[in-house]
């Protein structure tokens, strides 16, 4: 039965492969709840031959290109992107379910831009060089020097599979290393077809390598303790991030980790009222509240809270859940029903805790061939404590919990009263209350009247257990390279 379905495969030294085993797992269509295609389940040997066909390339025709050459070869993978995007399109909704307006509007182009953004970074970018004194007044010229690190371990999530593994893999690939990816388990197939368009544009055999399967005594962690991996980039939760710090600490690979967050909207009452309405809707509600800037506490000053309680729930009501390809839907379901089902404990838990809940709620009945996809209901709630688990921890589904407060001190304290530290979204129309709020926050990325508005040549990344380390523009190649010192006595 299953003998029809497509096989994402491996991509090792320039080839989809099967895996050494011929074992595979599912890959399944969190509308529906079936299996659309089956996945290639690395062995620890196919680690090992990917990583080797990485350290291969290195030496070959990879390493003797030049750094703009390197920038040309990355526009090109973004314009093939671009060409084979409905591809990519339909890939990543089979894998997650998402609105295509959504994947359309924010995956796939973000997914070339990536790629097009690091060419531009690596074509301007400039090292430090200084003319240092010396005893014997002939001086010396110190100047710093960019190289790769070697290869590079790439461990993705499933919320933006696409957009998420080129943010990493384009400034590695930038920074002249090779990579090897290990996409979600969730979501494989954008990584298999990249493997396509590398290969269609002319990258070298063995400078991306994809490994499929899963984390703990899987390829993840083949990959996380393979001595040849000379540093891990990634993505994924908190937990997960201090797992791979362990193992990766016995070789100290160093490490640049993108995690979790509990983020906070403020939304004073001089705000722009429809605006910030729009604004929460989508950071609330984005990709299922799947997205790790997605807002989960939304604190209102009290003046304006029921307003903006009620206006919240009428927009979250609104959303129309379905057929990932209408035009109308606004809802995708979650990834799986495995996270559902976390998802819908914490519903329980914020009913145990004694929370109001606004709208939501539940499972949301789908029927006919989404009957048994991973849907659930956009969800508000209020009236827990700060310190009500529900507003403590991570859910990462499409609810949050408003509560009122009564003035800008209060507001800062509570929202950065947290152990994550990864965004936050402001509406006011007060132009030094924005700065100082910003400044305020403990988060690496303060939005204020917007959010998920991004340049990719600025900082980005978490505070607290939100992350470690920043990438974005210039910053991307610092971790993505060795920097050396040159010093030339003159
Ligand atoms: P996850 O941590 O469960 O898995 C991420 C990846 O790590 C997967 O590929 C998984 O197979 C792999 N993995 C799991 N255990 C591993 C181990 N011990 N060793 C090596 N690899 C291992 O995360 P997820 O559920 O896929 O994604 C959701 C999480 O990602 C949320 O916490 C979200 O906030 C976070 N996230 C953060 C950002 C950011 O930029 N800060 C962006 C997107 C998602």
């Amino acid at each position: 039965m299953t003998a029809s379905l497509p096989l994402h495969a491996l991509f090792i030294d320039g080839a989809h492969r099967p895996s050494s085993s011929g074992e595979t797992f599912d890959d399944v269509d969190p509308t529906t709840g079936a299996v659309w295609a089956k996945v290639a389940l690395a062995s620890k040997d196919d680690v090992d031959r990917a990583v080797s066909s990485a350290k291969r390339a290195l030496k070959g025709p990879w390493g003797a290109l030049s750094a703009p050459a390197r920038a040309d070869l990355l526009e090109k993978i973004a314009a093939r992107i671009v060409e084979r995007s409905e591809e990519f399109l339909r890939a990543e909704i089979a894998d997650t379910g998402k609105p295509a307006g959504f994947a359309r509007a924010v995956d796939i182009p973000r997914g070339a831009a990536n790629f097009r953004v690091f060419a531009q970074v690596l074509r301007t970018a400039t090292t430090e060089t200084y003319e240092t004194p010396t005893d014997d007044g002939a001086g010396a010229l110190m100047y710093a020097l960019r190289q790769p690190l070697g290869v590079v371990g790439v461990i993705c999530p499933w919320n933006l599979p696409l957009l998420l593994m080129t943010w990493k893999v384009a400034p590695a690939l930038a920074a002249g290393n090779t990579v090897v990816v290990k996409p979600s388990e969730e979501t494989p197939a954008t990584a298999s077809l990249l493997g396509d368009v590398m290969r269609e544009v002319g990258v070298p055999d063995g400078v991306y390598n994809v490994v499929h399967g899963f984390g703990p005594g899987s390829a993840g962690e083949f990959l996380v303790e393979h001595p040849d991996v000379r540093a891990i980039t990634f993505t994924g939760e908190s937990r997960t991030g201090a797992a791979i710090m362990a193992k990766a600490s016995s070789w100290v690979k160093p490490v640049s980790f993108e995690l979790g967050g509990k983020n906070p909207a403020l939304v004073f009452a001089d705000s722009d009222f429809d605006a910030a309405i729009a604004g929460t809707l989508r950071s609330v509600f984005a990709n299922c509240g799947q997205v790790c800037l997605c807002s989960e506490r939304v604190y209102v000053e009290r003046p304006i809270f029921d307003r903006f309680v009620d206006a919240l729930a009428k927009g979250a009501r609104a959303l129309v859940a379905g057929d990932p390809w209408s035009s109308s839907t606004t809802l995708g379901p979650l990834i799986s029903e495995t996270h559902r089902q976390k998802v819908l404990s914490y519903y329980a838990l914020a009913k145990n805790e004694g929370a109001t809940v606004v709208t939501g709620g539940a499972v949301k009945d789908m029927s006919g061939a989404f009957a048994r996809g991973a849907w659930i209901e956009p969800t508000i709630v209020t009236g827990l404590s700060d310190e009500a688990r529900t507003n403590r921890e991570e859910i990462f589904g499409p609810i949050c919990h408003v509560a009122p407060f009564d003035d800008e001190d209060e507001a800062v304290r509570r929202a950065n009263d947290t152990e994550y530290g990864l965004c936050a979204a402001v509406w006011t129309q007060n132009l030094s209350r924005a700065h100082r709020v910003a400044r305020a926050l403990d988060v690496g990325m303060a939005w204020v009247n917007s959010w998920y508005l991004r340049d990719l040549r600025t900082p980005f990344g978490g505070a607290k257990r939100s992350g470690v380390g920043r990438e974005g523009g210039v910053r991307s190649l610092e971790f993505y390279s060795d920097v050396k010192t040159v010093c030339i006595k003159l």
